[in-house]
């Protein structure tokens, strides 16, 4: 019986696949084994491995994408045919690893880009109409049945008032200085310049980040009578949903006559409804006037502790307090500390999906100027008509649940974050890590020892200290608290196949060490 011709030679450079992912690297040929059929082949860093011959291709015709990320595959060797067999090293921090470190993250960019971008996965053409509508109506939903003496769910609906009711154009007046006064801010020539990530085009934009305490300030020390926002809270959030589809419509238009390397790669199915959705152009700009970043940062970040810091005035008013309750402090303290310290992290805000990859939409303008100023002060809202007085003990309790969460929150995402600028850190030097075949390592002590993510833990602890001090007697305060599980739960299975994908089998070998993916022992 004559043998089949061996297809790749001694000495030949090919491409070959990583083990349980869909990457290829680029690879030299050792050795073929006629008997098990396997070739052995050794990575640019030295790795062995023998792959069956479906897994090696030809170098022509690569991506040169693919070709740049294997010049730095983890340090790995490995004679085993078992392609889950990784060597794990403390501390493992390759001069490529570091070439290869991605700069990620932070927190409150990744708060802000998924708002609705987890809804995006399941976006079709057909399924974008029911959102363009649900959405929109949520909030309204949300604005008039938690100012009802009787929040409860089983008084659902809320009666729907005329629709006149809607529309206050003083109130639209206010929405657009507001915007304009961010925007002012924003083009004053204070702070720094930040570079953003390499586009595709190879051009990095710039961006002027001197988002601060003064911002805040400045805005709730104008002499209006803050109260108005209360009692307009139905108005305004029309007013911005206005403004947030006039925006959407011209950031459409205008990404028609964008140049191809301008554009991001979504939002060009050529159905209207779903690229008006979704975006087109990745970062528009009036001149050097980022529509994008401007609207991730300010006016809806910043609306956030203004619209909180209005409902304390208004319960004041409303209740003839010298100074707002308990419940009231705590709420509009802890959710500041969370908005500061985006502010305090927002260049981090360049390197995340948002500015990156997505397109600027209907999607990511609503989300910033209508969904987090209007949704996420319902626990301050709610609490204008309904008092919730705290005990000592429960405050302190509530106190303490908050701190832990945040120290979890923002120690894991700062443990990560400097890994990733610097695998090298000589601070992280006593975390093990796992080598990977991209370069990259993944920490395996640690904050992201204790579950695969950590960070997630500790935003769900903030959360559920936003929602306490609401109290028990209705769901709808706790409206946050249920979208964030449901958020970050589908979130977590979606960077698990992401990261299972980059990082095959040594993302495996970490699932094996790291058992629970937020919660230790339970989930
Ligand atoms: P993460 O910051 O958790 O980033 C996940 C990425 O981290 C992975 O894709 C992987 O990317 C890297 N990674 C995973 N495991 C490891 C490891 N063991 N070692 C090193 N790197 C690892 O994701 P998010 O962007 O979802 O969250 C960021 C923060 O924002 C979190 O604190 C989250 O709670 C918060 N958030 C808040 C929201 C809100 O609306 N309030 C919404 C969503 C998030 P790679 O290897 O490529 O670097």
């Amino acid at each position: 019986m004559t043998m089949p011709p061996v297809k790749y030679q001694r000495g030949d450079m090919v491409m070959g696949r990583w083990p349980g992912s869909s990457l290829y690297y680029e690879v030299k040929v050792l050795a073929f084994d006629s008997k098990s059929q396997l070739y052995t082949v050794i990575y640019k860093d030295g790795t062995e491995l023998e792959l069956k011959e479906q897994d090696i291709k030809s170098t022509a015709g690569f991506q040169p994408r693919s070709r740049s990320r294997s010049r730095s595959p983890g340090r790995r060797r490995s004679r085993s045919r078992s392609p889950a067999r990784t060597t794990r090293r403390s501390s493992s921090r390759t001069a490529a690893a570091v070439a290869a470190a991605a700069i990620t993250d932070s927190a409150v960019s990744s708060r802000r880009d998924t708002r609705l971008k987890d809804v995006e996965v399941m976006l079709s053409p057909v399924v974008t109409y029911f959102w363009l509508l649900f959405l929109p109506a949520w909030v309204f939903f949300l604005v008039l049945q938690v100012n009802r003496e009787d929040p409860s769910l089983t008084n659902f609906p809320p009666p729907l008032p005329p629709l006149e009711a809607f529309w206050d154009a003083q109130a639209l007046g206010f929405v657009i200085l507001w915007i304009l006064f961010q925007a002012l801010l924003y083009v004053t020539p204070v702070g720094k310049l930040s570079e953003g990530m390499p586009l595709r085009s190879g051009e990095r934009l710039k961006y002027r980040t001197n988002g601060d305490a003064i911002t805040v300030a400045a805005a709730v020390h104008q002499g209006v009578d803050l109260t108005y926002i209360h009692s307009h809270f139905l108005q305004l959030a029309t007013a911005s949903l206005l403004i947030s589809i006039l925006l959407s419509v011209y950031l459409y238009i205008r990404s028609r006559y964008a140049a191809p390397e301008q554009l991001a790669l979504g939002g060009n199915s050529g159905n209207v409804v779903y690229d008006f959705f979704k975006g087109h152009e990745l970062n528009p700009r009036i001149k050097n006037f980022d529509l994008k970043f401007f609207c991730e940062m300010r006016p809806g970040l910043i609306g956030w502790c203004l619209i909180n810091f209005a409902m304390a005035l208004a319960e004041m008013k409303q209740h003839g307090l010298d100074a707002p309750s308990n419940s009231m402090i705590l709420v509009n303290l802890f959710q500041l500390l969370y908005v500061v310290d985006g502010l305090w992290n927002e260049e981090a805000i360049l390197t995340t999906m948002d500015l990156m990859h997505d397109g600027f939409g209907f999607m990511l303008a609503f989300g910033d100027l209508v969904w987090v100023p209007f949704t996420y002060t319902m626990q301050a809202y709610y609490l204008v008509s309904h008092p919730n007085p705290l005990s000592l003990p429960a405050l302190a309790a509530i106190v303490i649940l908050k701190l832990v969460g945040f120290y979890i929150f923002r120690k894991s995402n700062s443990e990560k974050n400097a890994f990733r600028r610097n695998p090298a850190d000589p601070r992280l030097s006593h975390l093990k890590t796992i080598p990977t075949a991209t370069g990259k390592s993944l920490l395996v002590s640690g904050w992201w020892g204790v579950v695969r993510h950590p960070n997630y833990l500790g935003d769900l602890l903030m959360a559920l200290a936003w929602s306490l001090p609401c109290g028990f007697s209705h769901l709808l305060p706790w409206y946050y608290m249920i979208y964030f599980i449901i958020l970050l739960v589908h979130r977590d299975s979606r960077d698990m196949s992401d990261c299972r994908r980059k990082y095959g089998s040594a993302w495996d070998e970490y699932c094996r060490t790291v058992r629970y993916r937020i919660i230790p022992r339970v989930y």
